[in-house]
């Protein structure tokens, strides 16, 4: 793809939202039957899976295993505890559909057992742990820290395989062509803020991807050879789908904790 072209799909990109942030909300009953006369934005909410809350007590997680197709928790739930991460969307479209259904055919033929998302992300933290109390001084930190950011675009490349630290799940993921520097000062200042609340940093040498599949256990090889032959298929997929299809031109960054969204336009 050239810069030509960047610069084109950059062009078609005009709406700005003078909003800061999508919501501070907590589910409710209000949420749970939606008004009509919601900003559109928080149509994003809708989209996001919303966890079994107990609505008498909004920070608790009811944990039920057979909601999360056999994962195992990383951290265990705690009341007060909101899993926490910062990410940047990315809304499917044609061409990932595409690619999805030829990762299921090929997945099948090899007989890996395959989960897909329903939603998509670039994660820029990991997932950490935040106590109730320190949510709006973290989001205000970020606000702060990342406001002389300016919009970016993403160019997206081939398949890549990932595994957690635990080695329960192994990922299959689109890994990013173009982008990466500002991902990388984006990560350094989420870093900084994430040291002055004591969590953890990100990976040391972060290798930025959306995933798009996952299954139980460490099947990185098998994973790794699916990868290797889909990869000449995405090609295809590339020349054969419009460009925007592999592009994210980023805007805005999100951070969620618990079933709260913060949303953070760039500049
Ligand atoms: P994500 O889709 O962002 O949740 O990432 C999927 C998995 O990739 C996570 O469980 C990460 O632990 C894992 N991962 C492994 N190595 C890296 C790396 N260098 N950079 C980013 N993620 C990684």
């Amino acid at each position: 793809m050239s810069n030509k072209g960047a610069l084109a799909l950059l062009a078609q990109y005009e709406g700005d939202s003078s909003e800061d942030e999508v919501s501070g909300t907590r589910v409710s009953t209000k949420r749970l039957h939606r008004d009509d006369d919601e900003e559109p934005q928080n149509k994003r909410l809708e989209r996001l899976p919303v966890p079994n809350f107990n609505l008498n007590n909004p920070e608790e997680v009811v944990d039920d295993p057979t909601l999360h197709e056999g994962r195992l928790r990383s951290f265990p739930h705690e009341r007060g505890n909101w899993a926490t991460y910062v990410y940047i969307p990315y809304e499917a479209n044609e061409g990932l559909h595409r690619l999805i259904s030829r990762i299921a055919d090929s997945s099948q033929v090899e007989n890996i057992e395959l989960k897909y998302f329903d939603h998509f992300h670039l994660s820029l933290t990991r997932t950490v742990i935040l106590r109730h109390h320190l949510i709006e001084p973290f989001v205000n930190t970020i606000r702060e820290n990342i406001s002389h950011f300016n919009k970016f675009i993403i160019m997206l490349d081939g398949l890549e395989v990932y595994i957690n630290e635990e080695k329960t799940r192994t990922f299959l993921g689109l890994q990013i062509k173009t982008g990466y520097d500002t991902l990388l000062k984006l990560v350094q200042c989420l870093d900084h803020c994430l040291g002055e609340f004591k969590l953890e940093k990100f990976y040391e040498n972060p290798s930025f991807h959306i995933s798009i599949a996952w299954c139980l256990g460490d099947q990185t090889e098998k994973l790794k050879s699916l990868a290797r032959d889909l990869n000449q298929e995405l090609e295809q997929l590339m020349n054969e789908f419009s460009q925007e299809n592999w592009y994210i031109y980023v805007q805005e960054i999100f951070c969620r904790t618990g079933n709260k969204l913060f949303q953070f336009n760039l500049l």
